[in-house]
């Protein structure tokens, strides 16, 4: 298993440069996109692009070699269920890109939010979530962890001091996204990361709706979560998640608060994961979610898929400065149609929301989600969405076409319109996942669409 550590800790795994020049560092996105992580290119064949390493196990090298790498003792491969070169390739990229120290793919965004709590929380345990959040993590919060005996406390977001309140002694992470929709209003990260500081407990924020233009990670966050099927892909070819740890958090202060850092675990010669970790300078929070969570529950992301997600980063800060940049657009066109009631997008807010906005998005950037009120309501809502040509009827979000979803008749159907209502769901509400079309396309199908609704 090869466990990744910071670009300036990490030993690389390939020959540097045949010049033997030192790797190149840089600072900007547009660079680490193509270049961060240790690979440089393939040792055996001098291939450039990451290759796909579609094997399901490694060979041991020899029985004292497999004894340490077994142990966790030295860095390599075994198992594709736990490590794989490909994945390894992508984990780095993503951790360099956001500024942490070390990432763990994995098979989907629901498996990154359940493994990030499970890698804290046990029976008995609880968390303190925002209420803003994706409906399948609300059901992975409310009802699946409930029955594993782990309580989310869910609390507003407007009011950060709220997670002070819901916390005790049990509590073991604070969990919200970035820029929920479909209110689109960005979360106080630094508020409650340092809320959570003070007691100890990190923050996890799902950052899946604004990678590069949101960095949790500056903002205090100690763990970032995605569900790279969205943007961090691009293509909408695959399903994916990962985890990146910022490896600052302070889990050594706070010995009670995280017993499974910090009790002994047989499966791992009866250490704790704390000195597991310090013995070979990897980060234990990663460290257990791999070696544990993944080798128990085995939420592996594919070869190919890791390989997906590579091509997506490559590509992902141009990409996001043409999304956003079609997204301002789109809504400034909706603002001012006379069949619009109200538009949703972070530009147009007022008030903390506003504030929270111009100090937490990267100067200029608003996200590529649009939500809009159609003034003729829930029937209208529906003939819009039939009578668009460009736009797909989907329910996804951050892929390079764009997306319109109807919420109150699909995605938020089950629930009683009072409660759609104070989810931010009105009738006549319309999400829009603005794509990397020519804009002046996306603004006519709105138009056609809006105009026979
Ligand atoms: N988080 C957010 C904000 C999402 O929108 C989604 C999916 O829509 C997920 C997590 C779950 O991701 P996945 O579908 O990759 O499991």
């Amino acid at each position: 298993m090869t466990i990744h550590q910071s670009p300036e800790t990490v030993e690389p795994e390939v020959a540097p440069p045949p010049h033997g020049a030192p790797a190149f560092k840089s600072r900007h996105a547009e660079t680490i996109a193509l270049h961060g992580g240790s690979f440089r290119f393939d040792p055996t064949s001098g291939a450039v692009a990451v290759p796909i390493y579609q094997t399901s196990s490694y060979q041991l090298p020899g029985t004292e070699g497999a004894d340490k790498l077994f142990a966790l003792e030295a860095a390599g491969h075994l198992y594709t269920r736990v490590s794989n070169p490909t994945q390894d390739a992508f984990e780095q990229r993503l951790a360099e890109l956001e500024g942490g120290a070390a990432a763990l793919a994995l098979a989907s965004g629901q498996a990154a939010s359940a493994f990030a709590i499970l890698n804290l929380a046990r029976s008995g345990d609880n968390i303190v979530s925002s209420a803003g959040l994706y409906g399948g993590t609300w059901a992975l919060f409310a009802a699946t962890l409930k029955t594993f005996g782990i309580e989310t406390r869910f609390v507003d977001a407007e009011d950060p001091e709220a997670f002070a309140r819901a916390t005790d002694e049990r509590t073991r992470a604070y969990y919200a996204e970035s820029l929920p929709n479909p209110k689109l209003e960005v979360f106080p990260i630094a508020e409650v990361a340092a809320i959570g500081r003070r007691h100890g407990v990190p923050l996890i924020v799902d950052n899946t709706a604004a990678p590069l233009i949101i960095r949790p990670l500056e903002h205090g966050a100690a763990i970032v979560v995605y569900s790279t099927t969205k943007y961090i892909g691009g293509h909408g070819t695959s399903i994916g998640g990962a985890i990146v740890d910022s490896g600052t958090f302070p889990w050594t202060e706070h010995r009670e608060r995280h017993p499974n850092l910090h009790e002994p675990d047989p499966s791992y010669q009866g250490k704790t994961w704390i000195e597991k970790a310090d013995a070979i300078g990897f980060h234990p929070y990663i460290l257990r979610a791999r070696a544990v969570l993944l080798r128990d529950l085995g939420a592996a992301i594919s070869p190919q898929n890791a390989f997906q997600f590579i091509q997506g980063l490559e590509t992902l800060p141009l990409r996001l400065r043409q999304h956003n940049e079609n997204a301002e657009k789109v809504a400034e066109f909706l603002k001012g149609h006379p069949k619009v009631e109200r538009v949703i997008f972070p530009k147009f807010q007022e008030g903390e929301a506003k504030a929270r906005a111009e100090r937490t998005f990267k100067p200029g950037t608003y996200g590529a989600l649009v939500g809009f009120e159609l003034k003729g309501g829930r029937e209208a809502g529906r003939r819009f969405i039939d009578n668009l040509q460009l736009f797909y009827h989907l329910a996804n979000i951050g892929d390079a076409r764009s997306l319109a979803i109807h919420p109150s008749t699909t995605t938020h159907s089950q629930l009683s319109i009072e409660d759609q209502l104070s989810t931010g769901v009105t009738p006549g509400y319309v999400r829009l996942s603005i794509g990397l079309e020519h804009p002046d396309d996306l603004i006519a199908d709105l138009d056609r669409a809006i105009g026979l609704s």
